[in-house]
């Protein structure tokens, strides 16, 4: 972090640090990111594991700013969360998410379904059903085309998760359960949810064939699923090892480096858009 001026002035109180000041010119960049459209999303396959299929794509966010370069989500959203600019990011994400499967259909690659993270913060706030609806309603897409992302700890911790998930259910839109063993979950909580998808978390991906702590916590999770009758879905796959693993043990449906990373919507309509989806 910077501590001083060009000319070596210290302009600003001693009692705040550097990093205090570059957090609050980032929060202020931040606040005005849309407007001035330096955010964006970027796009990563979901695949049939055997077959290469193009199953889904997750939408995931992008903060390009003139001055500080790309940031990564993991150190803008958490920021967005303390401000409550969330909402606003989570809204615009929603809305040009399901844009972009339209335009997608419009060019001819029909992608099936779209995963759209959601933040603890918007869940708690509540409205997101609404919110969901006018989504689909301005863009025409249908539904069950359309997949929710909440970790463990938002049904874990949200007063109203309940509600939230069957609101939703209603709508006709998939939820999954994002970074899945990594909370808490109550599995007889979760049973009473109309949940789709577990996502076993990247971390117990990563060392499979190197650890088997974390391959038998991958097998328990694909088990799970199984006998939950919901779908399983690996993150974090990056070689044919772990892709073979997965596939043995009965998790069909994977998504990472090895399939593709998130990349811009005109670079996974070329990608994906003839011979590899039929
Ligand atoms: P996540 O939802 O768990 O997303 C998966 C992250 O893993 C993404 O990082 C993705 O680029 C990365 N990834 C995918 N495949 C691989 C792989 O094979 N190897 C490795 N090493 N990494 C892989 P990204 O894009 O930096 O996003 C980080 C996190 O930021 C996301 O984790 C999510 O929690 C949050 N995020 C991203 N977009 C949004 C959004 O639109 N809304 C909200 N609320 N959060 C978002
Ligand atoms: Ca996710
Ligand atoms: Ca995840
Ligand atoms: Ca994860």
């Amino acid at each position: 972090a910077k501590s001083r001026g060009r000319n070596g002035y210290q302009f600003y109180s001693r009692d705040m640090d550097g990093e205090g000041v570059e957090r609050l010119r980032m929060e202020a960049l931040l606040r005005r990111a849309i407007e001035r459209q330096e955010i964006f999303l970027h796009y990563q396959p979901q695949v049939e594991i055997d077959s290469g299929r193009l199953i889904g794509v997750e939408a995931l966010v992008r903060w390009h700013n003139p001055e500080l370069g790309q940031v990564s989500p993991v150190r803008f959203i958490p920021m967005a969360e303390d401000t409550g600019f969330i909402n606003q990011i989570g809204e615009w994400v929603l809305f040009e998410a399901c844009r972009q499967m339209v335009r997608w259909d419009e060019a001819g690659l029909v992608v099936p379904k779209m995963a759209v993270n959601l933040s603890v913060r918007q869940v708690e706030r509540g409205a997101m059903a609404p919110l969901v609806s006018r989504a689909l309603a301005a863009t025409n897409l249908a539904p069950r085309r359309l997949q929710l992302e909440v970790t463990e700890s938002v049904i874990m911790n949200t007063g109203d998760a309940l509600a939230f998930v069957h609101e939703l259910h209603a709508i006709g839109v998939g939820l999954a359960i994002d970074d899945f063993g990594t909370g808490y979950s109550s599995l007889a909580y979760l049973k009473q949810l109309p949940v789709d998808v577990l996502k076993i978390d990247r971390s117990f991906i990563k060392d499979i064939a190197v650890d088997s702590d974390d391959e038998a916590i991958a097998i328990a999770i694909i088990q799970l699923g199984k006998s939950m009758h919901l779908s399983v879905i690996a993150e974090g796959v990056e070689n044919e090892e772990q892709a073979a693993f997965l596939l043995r043990h009965g998790c069909t449906r994977a998504q990472g480096y090895l399939y593709g990373r998130p990349v811009a919507p005109g670079v996974l309509l070329e990608e994906w858009g003839n011979e590899k989806n039929e």
